[in-house]
C-alpha cells in the first residue's frame, strides 16, 4: 500500500522520474540457511530503456539495493541506454563521497521467461555477469551513507558491515596497475572510517589496527595522505591526536614493505 501511494507522490511531483512508475519485485531464492534475493524492476519499457536487477542480495542489504536501482534506472533514462559489459559510475549518496558507485551492466537473455528477458544485471565493475552480487558496491554505498552523517557508533557499524561484505586485500605489488582511490580499490575507504569511528570511540588500538588496512590496501593514497597530514596537522594543533599522530611517527613504505 506504501508503496502505492509513493508511486503516486513520485507521479504528481515529479512525472519524468522513473521511481512513480516502476514496480520492484524482490524474489526470495531457495530455501536455505540464508536466502537471497533477486531484486529487478518492471515498467522501464516506457522510458526505452531495459529494465534492471541485482542478484544473490542479503536480506538485510534489500533496502539499500532497492535505493541503488532507483539510481541506476534514474542515471540510464537521462544518459542513455548502455551497452551490454559497460561501467556507470555515479555519486549516488551525496556529491562529495569518498568513493564513488562503479558498476558494470550485462544484459541477461531468458528466452523461456519473456517477463524478464533483456534485463541489465549490475555486477562489480569489470566482472562476469555470474559473478553474483556486487560486494564492492554495496561497501562503498554503505561506506558513502556511513561518511555522510551518524554517531561515531551508527557509523562504525556501517563500516563494519561494510567489511565483513567485502574485506579486500591488500594492494598487489605490481605499481602499474592503475590508481584511482575513489573506486575504493580493496575496500580501504571502509577500512579508513571505521579507524577513524572507533577512534572517536576512544577505541583506538583496534581504530590503528584498521588503520594500517587502510594503508595496505591502498598505499599510493596513504603515501599522500601522509605528507598532508605532516604538512598540515601542526598548524591546527592536531598532532596529538591518535590518528594524525599515526601517520607523523610511521613512515609509509615500511608499513606496506617496501
Ligand atoms: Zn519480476
Amino acid at each position: 500500500m506504501f508503496h502505492f501511494f509513493s508511486n503516486l507522490f513520485y507521479r504528481c511531483v515529479a512525472p519524468d522520474h522513473p521511481r512513480g512508475w516502476l514496480d520492484v519485485h524482490a524474489v526470495r531464492g531457495e530455501a536455505g540457511p540464508e536466502p537471497l534475493l533477486w531484486i529487478h524492476s518492471h515498467g522501464m519499457e516506457r522510458f526505452d530503456r531495459p529494465d534492471v536487477e541485482i542478484i544473490d542480495v542479503p536480506l538485510d542489504l534489500g533496502g539499500h539495493v532497492h535505493a541503488i536501482l532507483f539510481d541506476v534506472v534514474d542515471a540510464l533514462k537521462n544518459g542513455g541506454p548502455l551497452a551490454s559489459g559497460e561501467e556507470l559510475r555515479g555519486p549516488f549518496v551525496s556529491q562529495d563521497q569518498r568513493g564513488i558507485h562503479v558498476m558494470t551492466l550485462h544484459t541477461i537473455r531468458r528466452p523461456d521467461d519473456p517477463e524478464h528477458d533483456g534485463f541489465q544485471r549490475i555486477v562489480d565493475r569489470g566482472e562476469a555477469p555470474e559473478s553474483g552480487f556486487p560486494k564492492r558496491l554495496l561497501a562503498t554505498h554503505l561506506c558513502s551513507l556511513a561518511d555522510t552523517k551518524g554517531s561515531p557508533g551508527d557509523r562504525e557499524v556501517r563500516y563494519s558491515r561494510a567489511i565483513e561484505l567485502f574485506p579486500g586485500e591488500p594492494a598487489p605489488r605490481d605499481t602499474s596497475t592503475s590508481f584511482e582511490p575513489g573506486t575504493n580499490p580493496g575496500n580501504f575507504l571502509s577500512w579508513y572510517g571505521r579507524a577513524e569511528a572507533l577512534c572517536d570511540l576512544d577505541e583506538v588500538d583496534e581504530g590503528l589496527r584498521c588503520l594500517r588496512q587502510a594503508i595496505i590496501r591502498c598505499p599510493a593514497w596513504a603515501r599522500k595522505f601522509s605528507q598532508h597530514i605532516r604538512d598540515n596537522a601542526p598548524k591546527r594543533g592536531g598532532e596529538d591526536e591518535p590518528l594524525s599522530k599515526f601517520w607523523i611517527e610511521n613512515d609509509i613504505d615500511e608499513l606496506v614493505g617496501e
